[in-house]
């Protein structure tokens, strides 16, 4: 049976990029080693991040000024490295979900944090919106797409003060203007590669403005010296990420990624506002996520849960569990994921409609 995959992260990345990762680990470049056995400071290695980070600035169109890294820790170590790096005095947090909690929890650590708005009064079901930023702030830091709720903010707010943004689960999915933020960073499993690497893309220019000694090895100087080479980076993950770059700009780049996952989202919105069963969990519009698309069944046929999820599964879809603090069904749609796959969801929520 074909699977179609549905999981929130690590998720479904593009055939041929697995396969060409599985060659270049079995051989590499012909050089008769693996990928996997090979110095991250050969010149067999130095390439492909040299080309990857060229990627992601072509894509973004991340002006001169900026520099690309790929670093361990995922963006959960990156939580604390934001406030380290960039909370001078106050620090500036909009609450919309646990990633932003976390975010905000370590952000504490090292300062005066101000969260500007939340959404926890509806389970995050919203973004907000029409709040006040103060123009005191270090830096305002958002997450421009909520996993976990299935919320996403489509465009770069224009507020007073310099934006951080956490862009695990939407990155490459949209254009992004990328001179607004001081930093923009991710896990890289939900878009853009197997779990082990974290991208970040950081202002030069921004960095050094604390007072604080920071640990090595949570400096982004270090790593912006180095060229993501200070200690060994996690080489397989970043080939990854390489062949899903190329990949990307060969289908015409993040336009096209932005153009299909609307396509995709408007197939699956539409079945789920039209189908009598499910109801989608974000209310406005808006404010609906393209990437992660959460629903749940109508109050009346709620006992359906189970029955539903083994229907879908025997069909072959994989990962439509919503998350535990949200319940019912989240299909995460990333840059991989096919209008063939939402179709056969689409069809899944049909057939079951019929039945009941
Ligand atoms: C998954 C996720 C994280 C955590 O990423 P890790 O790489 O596992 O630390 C942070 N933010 C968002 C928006 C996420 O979806």
């Amino acid at each position: 049976m074909k699977k179609y995959n549905f999981n929130a992260g690590p998720c479904i990345l593009p055939r041929e990029v697995i396969e060409n990762t599985a060659k270049q680990i079995l051989d590499f470049n012909g050089i008769g080693l693996s990928l996997a056995e090979i110095s991250h400071r050969s010149k067999n290695f130095q390439p492909v991040i040299d080309e990857a980070s060229a990627l992601v600035k072509e894509l973004l169109d991340v002006p001169e000024s900026y520099s690309v890294l790929f670093l361990g820790g995922g963006a959960s170590l990156e939580f604390h490295m934001i406030p380290m790096n960039f909370l001078v005095k106050k620090a500036g947090y909009l609450n919309t979900g646990v990633w932003a909690k976390k975010a905000i929890k370590e952000a504490k650590m090292l300062g005066d944090v101000v969260e500007v708005a939340s959404s926890a009064d509806d389970n995050y079901t919203y973004i907000p919106k029409g709040y006040e930023v103060p123009t005191d702030l270090d830096y305002l830091h958002i997450t421009t797409n909520n996993t976990i709720y299935g919320t996403e903010l489509h465009n770069d707010p224009d507020v007073p003060v310099r934006l951080i943004g956490d862009m695990s689960s939407d990155f490459l999915s949209r254009p992004v203007d990328v001179a607004k933020y001081d930093c923009i960073y991710g896990g890289a499993q939900k878009n853009l590669s197997m779990a082990g690497v974290t991208f970040v893309i950081v202002k030069d220019d921004a960095l050094g403005k604390v007072d604080r000694q920071i640990p090595t090895m949570l400096d982004y100087r270090t790593h912006v010296d180095k060229g993501s080479m200070f200690n060994t980076p996690p080489v397989v993950p970043i080939y990854t990420a390489l062949e899903n770059l190329r990949w990307v700009k060969a289908q015409g780049g993040v336009e096209a990624m932005a153009k299909i996952a609307k396509e995709r989202a408007d197939l699956l919105y539409g079945e789920i506002d039209r189908n009598k069963l499910f109801r989608g969990t974000v209310k406005n519009e808006e404010d609906r996520s393209y990437m992660n698309i959460c629903f749940v069944l109508n109050d009346e046929y709620n006992d359906l849960q189970q029955e539903f999820f083994d229907f879908a599964t025997a069909r072959g879809m994989v990962g439509i569990k919503g998350h535990r603090s949200v319940g019912g069904f989240r299909a995460s749609c990333y840059n991989a994921q096919t209008i063939e796959g939402v179709q056969a969801l689409v069809d899944t929520m049909k057939e079951f409609e019929a039945q009941h």
